[in-house]
């Protein structure tokens, strides 16, 4: 570690985070007795905390964010040169970095045409359902203003996004949610839904069980359907073959809007730069944020194809044609700045190709635990984002106590690996530990993470 404060310093700064800051998603009363952690320093995939400790971190920043690793250099200084030249300008003026990531983005982009840039996933997210109500009252006389979502996906924190949310636990405490978001069925095949199907064809049917939804629905009253490529918080869910062209197919048939949510995938996160590539879907919308800048900057984009652009067109006519919307901050520069510096790494250093070798070594290393610890009941991922579901007993399924599965986390920290684990809330609901290091991670810090879980399901299960 090379931080320059004093340990006298760094108390003080534990001391007044203990005090003053309010993390989130946490209980704070383990902070009575227990100094809040607070992490001073990172290089490449490790991270220092204030006592100096040292971690490798498993999950890119703890939610799927730093693809190119810490102490990125070039990163900082194309943003510290972009804010001296140009910090801020908003409403409607363009930028410099702002004109050229578009551009570089939608190289990687075949079919998508422009990009409307915002801070947060969640925001990201909005700016398209607000597209989608917008599309309809245009040209659909009102009626088209359903927004269809998935079981276990996740889309943001906002109250809208939590009511587009299928983890209910999240939302639980914060409704009422505004209309019209419908719920469609998850596609996890481990958790089966339908039993007379499998591989390819349980993807078919998930996917069709979409159509069931529009057609109860009325295909003219629903407008776009919201899905991750692999759901995230969910518990890391892979759909299966078959499923991506029918979801295609449905959209097509019924005329709805394909918004895919590449918050967590975006950027690499699968190997591919966006998760969708995976499986040649065309969507109507992408909306990306956490791997954009690898939160060096925030920044989130909300991308469509020329067609959906064009629905917002001027129109002399009609003084409410264009998109009426605004992200204050939007107009902040360092966001595009770090993006086209991130974008750079990506593409100099062949981080798809190490992600994609890497996951093949943590999911094989993965599949080596589930052999010798039965607590495991199922691995999945995709590229360097990976899962294991944690189960109580394997023929029922019973997911394993939650306060097992944060003793397995907390074991893996006193290891020195952070980890992540999804819906550990929620009684019935999956528990998975979620694995999604920088997209810089070698065989040997691989190792290390799955020997930490190794150790640690050991000493939490025997
Ligand atoms: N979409 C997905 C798939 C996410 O996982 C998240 C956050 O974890 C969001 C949207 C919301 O992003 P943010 O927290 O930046 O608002």
């Amino acid at each position: 570690m090379n931080v320059n404060l004093t340990p006298n310093d760094l108390s003080h700064v534990v001391a007044a985070d203990r005090a003053h800051v309010w993390h989130h998603l946490t209980q704070h009363k383990p902070y009575e007795t227990v100094d809040p952690r607070v992490i001073v320093e990172g290089r490449g995939v490790k991270v220092w905390d204030a006592t100096g400790k040292e971690y490798i971190d498993a999950v890119s920043g703890g939610v799927w964010t730093v693809n190119v690793g810490y102490g990125r250099e070039t990163i900082a200084d194309a943003v510290r040169d972009q804010l001296v030249k140009m910090n801020f300008f908003g409403g409607s003026m363009g930028s410099v970095p702002g004109a050229l990531f578009a551009e570089k983005l939608l190289e990687k982009m075949p079919g998508m045409s422009r990009v409307y840039y915002s801070n947060s996933g969640s925001e990201a997210n909005e700016k398209a359902f607000k597209m989608v109500r917008q599309i309809s009252q245009r040209f659909h006389g009102g009626k088209k203003w359903k927004i269809l979502y998935r079981d276990r996906d996740y889309h943001g924190t906002t109250i809208a996004c939590l009511g587009a949310g299928g983890q209910d636990e999240r939302g639980a405490l914060y409704g009422p949610f505004p209309d019209g978001f419908v719920r469609v069925p998850h596609c996890l095949e481990y958790r089966k839904q339908w039993d007379d199907v499998s591989g390819a064809d349980y993807g078919r049917r998930a996917a069709d069980a979409i159509e069931e939804v529009i057609l109860r629905e009325g295909p003219d009253t629903v407008g776009a359907i919201c899905l991750e490529p692999v759901t995230a918080g969910g518990g890391v869910i892979v759909p299966p073959e078959g499923y991506w062209p029918r979801v295609q197919e449905i959209c097509r048939k019924y005329d709805i809007l394909l918004h895919i949510d590449e918050v967590v995938c975006g950027l690499g996160r699968t190997g591919t730069w966006f998760g969708y590539q995976n499986w040649g879907v065309e969507p109507d919308f992408v909306t990306m944020a956490k791997g954009v800048a690898s939160g060096y900057a925030a920044i989130s984009c909300t991308v469509t194809t020329e067609k959906v652009f064009e629905m917002f067109k001027d129109d002399a006519s009609d003084p409410m044609s264009y998109f009426r919307d605004i992200s204050t901050f939007g107009g902040c520069t360092a966001g595009p700045a770090a993006a086209l510096e991130n974008m750079r790494i990506i593409e100099d250093e062949n981080l798809l190709d190490n992600c994609l070798a890497m996951s093949e070594r943590l999911m094989g290393n993965l599949e080596k635990l589930k052999e010798k610890h039965a607590v495991i009941g199922d691995v999945r991922g995709k590229g360097l984002f990976c899962g294991a579901e944690l189960v109580a007993d394997r023929e029922t399924k019973q997911p394993v106590e939650e306060k097992k599965a944060q003793a397995v986390v907390a074991g893996a920290m006193v290891r020195g690996v952070i980890i992540g684990c999804t819906n550990r809330s929620l009684p019935g609901m999956n528990t998975t530990l979620c694995l999604s290091p920088a997209l810089i991670v070698t065989p040997a810090e691989i190792d290390k993470i799955t020997d930490a879980i190794d150790g640690a399901l050991t000493e939490v299960f025997g």
